[in-house]
């Protein structure tokens, strides 16, 4: 039994989101470590996630696991003890990996290893350094402007060592092994566009979807950025034929509009799915075309791979200027941003689920619609819901090789209002499902 087809978005799921963002936003992740562990349990208390632990020097295809990052505190500090930038105030302002110190230096040899945007002078930079040791401070450039004595004390108390690097993975099983792929990035420490709003909303789809009894089985990948998607490729090799869609989601709660990146393919199911419903949101939106830069995608979409996933955004990685910097905070989110981001997907989800052929069974001439009591058979429908025009549409184009979306696409219709002309036209035994293989 189809759910009602008709598209929803709730103020309450974005309020939801929201919470959860809020309380995931305080934890300083990293590729690798206990912030990002403790986010994948904190996600446990809403899906059932297993947690995948991958030793450091495993290899995967041509990168391998790095040392596991753990930081307990980091400061620049006078030498009377004042803590003049703190990591206990914003976990940005550490670099990423950086070694342990603890030093005094010279405000020389300090600045070299300090990190501002002066452009935007209030703001802390967000920087990393996975693979090449290193360690630094980021922090706003008026801070870095206030810095005037001659020597500073250093510290990040951090460790990097032997370890594990930890993903988050959720099997939802369906009736066939067909499988679609959802994954986001859970690496980045107090962003909220980038990496929390692409959780909270992936969260949200997997308990959607946990609800459904679907047909295909779908797969949630909550990885680290490259490292882990190129890990769980590495691992999940012989399962990656069953993926039939896939979508990277990110940067899903600002108040910009949405935007499909297409998969390499460019003309993958799923590319022509997102772009039929993001035709009929009713609000502007973009479609373009893969390039190998961006996230997880570059790896799913290598030529060894070349999966269908495309990636579904909002303003995309880069071109907001609070990007990857501590004005990608809370304020930056919205929660009806959260809601419709959810809602398209569940759309998106809606259409790979209940894609179909039909047969009409009375192909000769029109069949007398009068008599077959359509308008009342749709129940509760709001009767523009179901017009003439769908019901012809559908009649005249199931003849066995049109699926519902090349209907939809072909009448210039949203793919819920074809859904339901099909279901109100089986019921009264004008149409019947086309049997695959018959
Ligand atoms: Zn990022």
């Amino acid at each position: 039994m189809a759910l009602d087809p008709r598209p929803s978005c709730k103020e309450a799921d974005g309020e939801v989101m929201m919470a959860l963002i809020e309380t995931l936003f305080p934890i300083c992740r990293s590729i690798t470590g206990n912030g990002l562990r403790q986010t994948l349990r904190v996600l446990q208390d809403h899906i059932p996630l297993r947690v995948c632990e991958v030793p450091s020097g495993t290899k995967v295809f041509d990168w391998t696991i790095p040392n596991e990052w753990n930081i307990r505190d980091a400061h620049i500090a006078r030498l009377d003890g004042t803590r003049i930038v703190d990591f206990a105030a914003n976990n940005l302002h550490v670099v990423q990996y950086s070694r342990p110190v603890d030093a005094t230096m010279s405000l020389a040899e300090l600045r070299p290893h300090l990190h501002t945007l002066p452009d935007r002078p209030d703001w802390i930079p967000y920087r990393t350094s996975y693979y090449a040791e290193n360690w630094g401070f980021c922090l706003s450039h008026n801070e870095m402007s206030r810095l005037s004595d001659d020597e500073y004390h250093i510290r990040i108390d951090s460790q990097l060592a032997p370890g594990h690097l930890s993903f988050g993975e959720l099997l939802i099983p369906g009736r066939t092994s067909d499988t679609v792929l959802v994954s986001c990035h859970v690496c980045h420490p107090s962003l909220a566009n980038d990496n929390l709003s692409g959780i909270a909303v992936a969260t949200m789809l997997a308990r959607h979807i946990g609800k459904l009894q679907p047909h295909h089985t779908y797969r949630f990948l909550f990885v680290p950025g490259t490292i882990g998607s190129l890990a769980w490729l590495a691992l999940n090799e012989h399962e990656i034929g069953r993926i039939t869609h896939g979508l990277v989601l990110s940067c899903l709660g600002d108040g910009g509009s949405l935007t499909y990146k297409q998969s390499r393919r460019g003309n993958a199911e799923i590319d022509r799915i997102v772009a039929h419903v993001l035709r009929h949101v009713g609000e502007p939106y973009q479609v373009r075309s893969f390039v190998p830069y961006g996230y997880d995608e570059r790896q799913y979409c290598s030529p060894g791979f070349n999966l269908p996933v495309g990636c579904l955004m909002r303003t995309p990685n880069g071109e907001y200027s609070e990007y990857h910097s501590s004005a990608d905070n809370l304020s930056l989110l919205r929660p009806q941003s959260l809601a419709q981001s959810l809602s398209v997907l569940q759309q998106i989800v809606s259409v790979i689920e209940e894609d179909a052929v039909y047969r009409n069974r009375n192909p000769k001439g029109e069949p007398q619609l009068g008599r077959y009591g359509l308008y009342a058979l749709m129940g509760g429908a709001r009767a523009s819901d179901l017009d003439q025009l769908t019901l012809l549409w559908v009649l005249n184009l199931a003849d066995g090789a049109h699926s519902l979306l090349d209907i939809a696409e072909r009448a210039a219709l949203p793919f819920w209002k074809v859904r339901m002309a099909a279901d109100a036209l089986v019921a009264t035994g004008l149409l019947e499902p086309e049997l695959v293989g018959a």
